[in-house]
């Protein structure tokens, strides 16, 4: 066990573990059962849970799965391997990856009669969550015991656990405040807190064992990682990285992407392994304890309100940084890889090379963003501000980024002014009454179409229904044999079933265009509309509003010199109410397709600059 899974158990060292277990059990023939017909449900499942943080001060795992061999012991039941279930998350939410295994494979699918809990607070420190995974088990009709708390499904039992799940959310928070304020107490004391340092600095500390057994930090700081005997950063060590990296974006003026590429071109892994990326080199620029000043308990994370959630049982992720109050703040000192002057004019930099690039200043006014994409990989493009000359152009999103998983290697640039070209298009077209009646009028001749050949199949069903009816009458006059009888009736029957299949499609395909045709008047009046707008002299929200309700993409070809457009009707319809109500999406043709894929329609334009 090295690297990333250091501290998580694997599935050899489980299974070593449970059969020492099953043995100090006496238990061999009931825990940890291998190759047990798991399609029968009289099985049961054992589930153990031990944080990382919890691990690395005192593993218990092997002590938790012989309690858990002892209930399994004492109960008569058996456990087969494969149900044995141990998670190194948190009790703070259910998502856990066993838990989830356990709960949506196991007891929905009601695979087992019981799960085994050494302690409740294994389960869960949420009242709530320990409340749902008991009603999950009795919806599934899944028996639950804990090794700490009552198991029963009576009044008094859900109360005790329900205590018990109070105390152990209590434990958690105060567990959390305790951290905390030791941490801060501390930095009061001149120590760094108990963390990893950042980047470039190693974690050190000087500890005794107290007489009762207690580890005592007596001294606790960071060191430069790694320093030669002369006092300087070695080549190549993270704090010589550190300097480069603010030599480079501070005195040189680099950019974030000039700094990633060398660093990966010098073979330098990333702060958390891995290649540089331009966000990366930000990270360790956005840093200010490289100064030497550094602070606790000076940011929270907070869940990011635009991220979606799981279920009321799933952990709600922290996302997003955001300082605290300063009083809040406790500053310690470390030693500083660079001057508080640089420091300063690298992070100016990358602020002001970061704005207009539409995160910390204005967007940059873009009719194509998320419409055109491109011509190779066919991701949507994006757009870039030259710095200089304050050009617009769009270029492949993977392109520029060799450290993605799938970069491209299109590398033209597609200049802003197709934001021009493309909108001359649209505004050609939606000015074209004879193109905009055409597209209304095939719509509508395409439905009494569907019409003729609904009535056609009607017809024939009918014509094979007296045509079986004529054979009765045959039979019975002693024309036909019995079995010529039966032949010719079946004829007609297959008949009957192909008309009817076929017509029963075209109804509903009528069905799902009459929802659009009914509306073609609509379409009509929203269309002039938008042409009555002045559109000569349409400000650039208009024209993007207009494209956005046209649903225009633009699909480049590869040397740039032809664009093909294409337009998905998407028009949000007045009603007599209040509320908007969007109409289903109707594809309009634009321009005379020269190919029609589905319900949408094309046009290739030929690029004259
Ligand atoms: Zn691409």
């Amino acid at each position: 066990m090295a690297g990333q899974t250091a501290g998580l158990i694997s599935q050899k060292e489980l299974s070593d573990l449970i059969e020492e277990a099953a043995e100090a059990a006496g238990y061999e023939e009931g825990f940890g059962v291998e190759g047990c017909d798991l399609t029968k449900a009289s099985w049961w499942a054992a589930y153990v849970r031990q944080s990382l943080e919890e691990q690395a001060q005192n593993n218990r795992i092997p002590e938790y799965l012989l309690t858990c061999a002892r209930m399994a012991k004492d109960q008569g039941m058996v456990v087969p391997r494969e149900y044995i279930l141990v998670d190194h998350e948190s009790s703070e939410y259910l998502d856990r990856k066993h838990m989830t295994y356990l709960r949506k494979e196991v007891i929905a699918k009601r695979r087992i009669a019981g799960v085994i809990f050494t302690h409740q607070g294994r389960l869960s420190a949420d009242p709530l969550h320990q409340l749902y995974f008991e009603r999950e088990c009795a919806y599934y009709g899944v028996k639950f015991l804990f090794g700490d708390a009552p198991g029963g499904t009576d009044w008094a039992s859900t109360a005790g656990r329900q205590l018990m799940a109070q105390a152990n959310w209590l434990r958690v928070k105060t567990n959390r405040e305790s951290a905390r304020a030791g941490n801060i107490g501390r930095v009061l004391k001149g120590m760094v807190p108990a963390s990893r340092a950042a980047y470039g600095y190693r974690y050190c500390r000087d500890a005794e064992i107290t007489t009762d057994g207690r580890i005592h930090i007596k001294k606790a700081w960071w060191e430069v990682n790694e320093l030669d005997p002369d006092g300087t950063p070695v080549p190549g060590s993270p704090a010589w990285v550190v300097v480069q990296i603010f030599t480079w974006v501070g005195a040189e003026e680099r950019t974030l992407y000039w700094v990633a590429n060398r660093l990966n071109e010098m073979a330098v892994p990333a702060p958390e392994g891995g290649k540089w990326s331009p966000a990366r080199v930000a990270n360790v620029v956005h840093r200010h304890c490289y100064t030497g000043n550094h602070a606790y308990n000076a940011n929270a994370r907070v869940p990011n309100p635009d991220r979606p959630l799981g279920d009321i049982t799933a952990e709600v992720k922290r996302t997003l940084l955001r300082p605290k109050p300063r009083d809040e703040w406790v500053t310690f000192e470390v030693p500083a890889l660079v001057s508080g002057e640089l420091w300063g004019k690298a992070d100016a930099l990358i602020a002001e090379r970061g704005r207009g690039k539409g995160k910390q200043g204005k967007s940059i006014k873009a009719l194509l963003r998320n419409r055109i994409f491109c011509p190779r990989c066919g991701k949507p493009m994006v757009v870039r501000r030259d710095g200089r000359q304050q050009r617009v152009y769009y270029h492949c999103s993977k392109y520029f980024r060799p450290w993605a998983d799938n970069p491209c290697s299109y590398n033209k640039f597609v200049p802003g002014t197709w934001d021009d070209l493309v909108w001359d298009c649209v505004y050609a077209l939606l000015k074209n009454d004879v193109w905009l009646e055409q597209q209304l009028a095939s719509e509508q001749s395409q439905d009494e179409n569907m019409a003729k050949l609904l009535k056609l199949h009607r017809y024939k069903i009918s014509q094979a229904q007296s045509k079986i009816a004529r054979v009765r009458e045959g039979f019975e006059g002693g024309i036909y044999s019995l079995d010529e009888a039966k032949q010719r009736i079946a004829e007609c029957e297959a008949a009957i079933a192909k008309a009817e299949q076929e017509a029963k499609r075209l109804q509903t395909e009528m069905n799902r265009s009459d929802a659009g045709a009914a509306d073609i008047e609509a379409v009509k009046r929203q269309l002039k509309a938008l042409r009555e707008r002045n559109l000569e002299d349409a400000s650039f929200e208009d024209k993007l509003d207009m494209i956005t309700k046209l649903g225009i993409r633009v699909y480049p070809s590869e040397d740039l010199k032809t664009m093909r457009v294409t337009c998905g009707l998407n028009l949000q319809f007045e009603n007599d109410g209040e509320d908007e109500s969007a109409v289903e999406c109707r594809k309009v043709m634009f321009g005379s397709p020269n190919r029609t894929k589905g319900k949408t329609f094309e046009k290739t334009f030929a690029l004259v600059y």
